[in-house]
């Protein structure tokens, strides 16, 4: 009975790998196309122009988040 309500509290998601973050499949955050430019934002690398740190999913970065090339919006990028 105990081992039932331990796992039931494990469930938790991991703040290591939130849900809903692309990733390549060797565990990479997955990269990210401009669909106007061409940019790749790549969150394992982070992007030093919005100073976004390295390790930054896309998926995380702001909604104001910008293409720092042709300052297209996240609409515009594609995986
Ligand atoms: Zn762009």
């Amino acid at each position: 009975m105990i081992g039932v309500v331990m796992s039931a509290i494990d469930r938790k998601p991991s703040p290591s790998s939130p849900a809903g973050v692309a990733r390549l499949p060797d565990g990479r955050l997955d990269l990210w196309v401009c669909t106007r430019c061409g940019y790749t934002y790549d969150g394992n690398a982070g992007e030093p122009v919005s100073q976004t740190a390295p390790g930054t999913p896309f998926e995380a970065l702001p909604d104001d988040w910008h293409c720092p090339h042709c300052t297209a919006e996240k609409e515009y990028f594609f995986h």
